[in-house]
């Protein structure tokens, strides 16, 4: 089977260049053709007649194929993608101002079981390969680009998909290094966003390998029997000692860490929660964001009456701590946070697609 394409960064790339002797510029003509450009037809850059059948006899140049396509009224897309092997992802475009923010899967299914999340039901199946990763985006824009065009603009990515995206740190970091690749998406650094549950592992190779692309901790309670419950790797890697391992890396001015804390009704939202979130995270540089719970078909959990939710975050504000409530988007179309899950009938049943769209 050919290599995909979408699996060299512009480093591999190069090397591949110089290793068969063509042009040094063949490889910024082709990143710049299908992640600048986002062409997916032949390249027609200035590159050789050589060099060109090279790449097209080496490599494969597919995507991952649209499988459905789930519009919210809120506009958000939720697409289904069915990979080679045929596992399924999602990927949400989430609106604001007719530009988007992209959420990214790093893994079929996922490892950390977390008990509020619906795509933990599915356990890991594998990861993702670099391709894949880049390949939703690549997707996702040409079908904004035909569906709703002049609005393909995504400038934001957050891998608060499918999958702990530290998990999965070599095909991430690869992908990230093709979003910030000058020659190709030439996304600003300031705009990837990756978000754990605390694997300390991918941590430690986040802070010596990307340590510039942002890091959202998903915290969810400050006690340990809570945290215990709700991410069971808590018990492998307890919160004190992700967050002295986050503490310890040096961030430049601009840099915060972005900790979530999902609201669950008469679980984690009563006053003495916040306020124990707020003494842990007063004297960091910490934004945080509450997420309201997302139910979703089967869970155990229920969303928090809103006044409590603004009660949570009063008692926040009084932390000077910076702290958003996040709007659900899309939860029409069970994208919102935590309900993906490409493998259920339940959320089948419960969906209905409203479009479809080959590659
Ligand atoms: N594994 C990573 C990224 C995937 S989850 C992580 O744990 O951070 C991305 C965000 O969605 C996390 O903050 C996660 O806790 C949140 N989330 C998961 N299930 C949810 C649900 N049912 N309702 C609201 N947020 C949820």
């Amino acid at each position: 089977m050919k290599q995909s394409f979408y699996d060299l960064s512009y480093a591999d790339l190069e090397r591949v260049v110089s290793e068969n002797d063509f042009n040094g510029s063949v490889a910024r003509i082709l990143f710049n053709w299908y992640y600048k450009k986002k062409e997916i037809t032949q390249c027609q850059g200035d590159i050789s007649k050589l060099s060109l059948a090279f790449f097209e006899q080496n490599y494969d140049f597919s995507l991952p194929e649209i499988d459905k396509v789930y519009e919210s009224k809120d506009r958000t897309v939720k697409f289904l993608f069915k990979l080679k092997d045929n596992h399924k992802v999602e990927t949400v475009l989430i609106p604001f101002n007719n530009k988007y923010s992209i959420c990214l899967s790093s893994q079929v299914g996922c490892a950390m079981n977390c008990s509020f999340c619906f795509t933990g039901e599915q356990g890991l199946k594998r990861n993702l390969k670099t391709s894949e990763i880049v390949g939703q985006f690549l997707q996702a824009w040409r079908w904004l680009a035909v569906n709703r065009p002049g609005e393909e603009r995504i400038l934001n990515i957050v891998f608060m998909g499918q999958g702990e995206p530290l998990h999965n740190f070599d095909a991430v970091k690869k992908a990230c290094e093709i979003f910030l690749s000058q020659y190709g998406f030439s996304i600003g650094v300031q705009k990837i966003t990756i978000s754990t549950a605390g694997y300390i592992p991918g941590l430690k190779r986040w802070s010596e390998e990307i340590p510039r692309v942002n890091l959202a901790l998903s915290l969810h309670s400050p006690f340990e029997e809570k945290r215990n419950e709700l991410i069971p790797i808590n018990k492998k890697y307890p919160l004190d000692e992700v967050l002295t391992y986050i503490d310890k890396i040096p961030l430049n001015k601009k840099q915060f860490i972005t900790y979530e804390y999902i609201l669950i009704k008469d679980f984690n939202d009563d006053p003495d929660d916040a306020e124990k979130l707020g003494m842990l995270l007063a004297d960091r540089c910490a934004y945080i964001n509450l997420i309201p719970f997302n139910s979703f078909p089967g869970s155990r959990y229920t969303s928090p009456d809103m006044d409590k939710v603004e009660k949570f975050k009063e008692v926040l504000d009084a932390f000077k701590i910076p702290t958003l409530i996040r709007g659900t988007k899309g939860d029409d179309v069970l994208a919102a946070c935590g309900q993906l899950n490409s493998n259920s009938q339940q959320a089948v049943d419960f969906l209905y697609p409203v479009s479809r769209m080959g590659t």
